[in-house]
């Protein structure tokens, strides 16, 4: 049997984020419910923000042009709380105003109350200690959006920061991809659900919590098809009930090319399906392909995308953030698809450098350095329990406490 090619970590995701393609369908929902979701067009502001120019501070709206030496005494000849409005502001005047009031036309700058003083004696004037320059504390019209002017753009990931940007460009309701459906299964004879006694030999199954746990966090519609036994024509039957209302199907195991690995002639009986080795650790084993769909499947193409997943838990957790998210987040719609990496310092020594790019299972400490969980091993799932990130180790690349490191946070990934 010829070996399948061994790809880099980046040859596979572009090659997988070269095939997905956004939905088409969007769905208009109430600001609240779009969070979470993909953003379908550009937004554009209805309104300036701010309305006006304003001041930032409470004290006195001022000509600078009367303020020249520190000192000088001011009329105040109007008040302007917030919500209000000010008239013309006369030479040799001031105006009290509030946080987020209109500077009134005339004034060119606002001086702090702090920096303000009341005569003794004369609460209509004000002394101002310092001289203001022109503009200081007011927070110009349109500085934050223009009335017309995109305010957030398509495949914009909604945070609740891109909400209230929504909300302060006046919009109500948002435009949204549909969510993204995935049907998942998990192979293996060895497998039982929790709850449930283990047979001999057998363990529980682990996958099945930490993907759909995966898919929810990224805001996808999932559907579990439980436990398939390692036989090829449950797995193809389940592929073809899975494939009709799904975008995708993930899987965790069966996808070497033992025996009892019925992953591969299934999905090829089905549809299609290459079978790749990736060159990372943990991981290696993935496979990508679709599932036709029957007849009469709802909207989402002719066919179901599908990616295999190994089976130990900790490679199919990391192959899931490293290639399932951005394919996902491709098909969502969103704008990034990519993850940064951000420099680190290693606390610890790595000094057998495998031939295959790793990813380790790491922890910040209180240094601002990271650790290393002691037992890597792909069993292990409470390496990725513990850890709050991966540090992405090159291939061939041996490092020493104190280097510099890849650091990819899980939190970044689980969203
Ligand atoms: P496989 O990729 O099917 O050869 O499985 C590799 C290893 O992962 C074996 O030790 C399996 O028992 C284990 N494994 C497979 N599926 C699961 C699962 N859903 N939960 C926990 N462990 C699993
Ligand atoms: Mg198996």
């Amino acid at each position: 049997m010829t070996k399948p090619p061994m790809l880099t970590a980046q040859q596979a995701l572009d090659h997988l984020l070269s095939h997905a393609k956004p939905v088409d369908e969007s769905e208009n929902l109430a600001m609240q419910a779009a969070l979470g979701r993909v953003l379908a067009e550009n937004i554009n502001s209805l309104v300036d923000v701010p309305p006006l120019d304003n001041t930032s501070m409470d004290g006195y709206a001022l000509r600078t042009a009367d303020t020249q030496t520190p000192g000088s005494i001011l009329k105040i000849a109007q008040r302007i709380p917030a919500g209000s409005m000010g008239r013309q502001l006369e030479p040799g005047t001031a105006a009290r105003i509030f946080t987020g009031a209109p500077v009134p036309a005339g004034a060119d700058a606002v001086v702090m109350q702090e920096d303000c003083m009341i005569p003794e004696g004369s609460a209509d004037q004000v002394q101002v200690n310092i001289a203001p320059t022109v503009g200081q504390w007011i927070r110009k019209q349109g500085e934050d959006l223009t009335a017309g002017k995109t305010a957030l753009r398509a495949g914009s990931f909604l945070r609740p920061q891109e909400l209230g940007v929504a909300a302060s460009a006046g919009l109500t309701h948002l435009n949204v991809k549909r969510r993204v459906r995935v049907a998942a299964f998990f192979t293996g004879d060895e497998l039982s659900l929790p709850g449930e006694s283990l047979k001999p030999g057998g363990i529980y199954n682990s996958n099945r919590d930490t993907l759909l746990a995966c898919l929810k966090s990224l805001g996808c519609d999932a559907t579990d098809f439980g436990i398939v036994p390692d036989n090829l024509n449950a797995t193809r039957e389940t592929l073809r009930k899975a494939s009709k209302d799904h975008d995708l199907i993930i899987t965790s195991g069966g996808v070497s090319v033992g025996e009892e690995d019925h992953i591969k002639p299934a999905v090829t009986a089905e549809g299609r399906l290459d079978l790749w080795q990736i060159a990372i650790k943990p991981g290696k084993p993935l496979a990508f392909g679709a599932v036709r769909k029957s007849e009469g499947a709802k909207e989402g193409g002719t066919e179901a995308w599908f990616i295999g997943l190994p089976g130990n838990p900790v490679s199919s957790f990391v192959t899931f953030l490293l290639f399932v998210r951005p394919f996902i987040l491709k098909l969502q719609g969103r704008e990034e698809d990519r993850v940064q990496a951000y420099p680190m310092r290693a606390d610890f020594d790595w000094l057998k450098a495998d031939r295959r790019n790793e990813f380790l299972r790491v922890k910040i400490n209180a240094q601002g350095g990271l650790d290393l969980f002691p037992n890597q091993s792909s069993g292990v799932l409470t390496s990725a329990s513990w850890g709050d990130g991966l540090v992405d180790c090159p291939p061939g690349q041996a490092f020493k406490a104190g280097d510099i490191v890849k650091y990819i946070p899980f939190n970044a990934l689980l969203s």
